[in-house]
Order: structure tokens, then sequence, then C-alpha cells
């Protein structure tokens, strides 16, 4: 009978710290992911196709390599670079997820 009501303990401890674990996922997802919008929206960057550094989303040359880049400066382009940086976070719906796959030719 103690064996029961130990082993019924451990199995609601093992779910109350499941639970805790995905909740602190799912926060620290959104946390990150609402960040690194900040950031794009203050210091847009994009990844230069030649050697994949980091560049400014303004750069008209790569500071890495050199090579000459296209400038980007419309406001759809710079929304495509952020969902191309960012994947949606877990707690996103599924619509923006579904739009995030057709943009990344999944479907
Ligand atoms: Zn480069």
């Amino acid at each position: 009978m103690n064996d029961i009501i130990s082993q019924m303990g451990e199995t609601v401890f093992a779910v109350v710290f499941v639970l805790g674990a995905l909740l602190f996922a799912v926060l620290t997802a959104w946390v990150r992911s609402s960040e690194a919008k900040e950031q794009l929206k203050k210091n847009p960057v994009k990844k230069c196709p030649f050697c994949a550094e980091t560049v400014k989303l303004e750069a008209k040359v790569c500071k890495h390599c050199g090579r000459d880049l296209e400038p980007v400066n419309s406001q759809p382009a710079m929304e495509q670079v952020i969902q191309e940086v960012q994947a949606p976070a877990k707690d996103s719906t599924l619509e923006e997820y579904e739009r995030w796959k057709k943009s990344k030719g999944l479907q």
C-alpha cells in the first residue's frame, strides 16, 4: 500500500516536472523570438550569399569577403529576411507556421 502511494507521488512529481520544463521551454522560445525581432528591427541584417556571414541589410559590399551585394531597402524584403532568420516559435499559430513553411518552399 505504501508502495502505491509513493509511486503516485513520483508520478505527480514527474508530471509537474515535465510541465514545468515545457513551460520554461515555451517561455524561453518566446522571449528569444521577440528579442531577435527587436534586434532585427534595430539593426536589420542579411546573410551574404558568397561567404554566408551576416552583413547589414543595406550593405552594398560584404565586409567579410568584399564581394558586391544587392542592397535591400524595401520593407517586404526585410520581412522576408525576418522570416528566414526566424523560424516560428512553438507557441505561434498554425497559420503563421503554414505561411513560414510556404515561404521556405516546404510545401
Ligand atoms: Zn561575404
